[in-house]
């Protein structure tokens, strides 16, 4: 959100309008930014390029990070397609699948292999991070099966909730249905 404003020109930005895009109370996020360093203007508010910068670094995403997908079906040939993510830093390197139909295949620039094939790839390329856009029965099988001494971390879009934490692997459970949830929760309490 600080990029918003710098798209519109602007060199500072202030707690209480980046309150407004996210949703967090202002004090908060002086707060966290505080944690940081300081490049706070008194005053004035946040400079918008430092403070790129410092969110950039402490979200590791500084430099290019390869990651690789598994399961190129509707969703995950959706995510492959996604712009956002290079804009993030974060590159596709490869993308894996067990059918032989896709297998040998691209989506964009990035080429899909078989399964069987995706340790020998990770530990080749010291991938960290994996997507994971398979059948939700599946998501088990995979886990367990990915080489815990190179991944770290792993984006699970399948409707497996699993913890947040296993074998030292962060994970993150994105259910879009679940995000849907959310909001007539919200929309249900605020009587809208
Ligand atoms: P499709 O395009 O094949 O109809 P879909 O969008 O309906 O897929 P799913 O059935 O959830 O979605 O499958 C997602 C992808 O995961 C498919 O490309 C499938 O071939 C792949 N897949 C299934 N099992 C595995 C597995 N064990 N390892 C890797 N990929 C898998």
């Amino acid at each position: 959100m600080p990029k918003y404003a710098k798209s519109q020109g602007e060199k500072v930005v202030r707690s209480s309008d980046i309150s407004i895009l996210c949703g967090i109370k202002p004090d908060v996020i002086r707060r966290d930014f505080s944690h940081f360093g300081d490049f706070g203007v008194r005053g004035r508010g946040y400079d918008i390029d430092k403070l790129i910068v410092q969110i950039r670094k402490n979200l590791g995403i500084n430099r290019k990070k390869n990651v690789i997908l598994i399961g190129v079906g509707s969703l995950g040939t959706a995510l492959l397609k996604y712009q956002g993510f290079r804009t993030a830093n974060f590159n596709f390197i490869a993308a894996f699948d067990i059918n032989p139909k896709k297998i040998g295949k691209k989506i964009g620039e990035t080429i899909i292999y078989n399964i069987k094939e995706v340790n020998s790839f990770i530990e080749k390329n010291k991938i960290k991070i994996a997507l994971l856009t398979v059948p939700t029965s599946e998501t088990i099988k995979i886990i367990n099966n990915l080489d815990s001494k190179y991944i770290k971390g792993i984006l699970n879009f399948t409707s497996t909730i699993l913890p947040a934490r296993k074998n030292n692997i962060y994970i993150r459970n994105i259910d879009l249905a679940r995000e849907l949830e959310v909001i007539s929760f919200c929309m249900n309490r605020c009587n809208i």
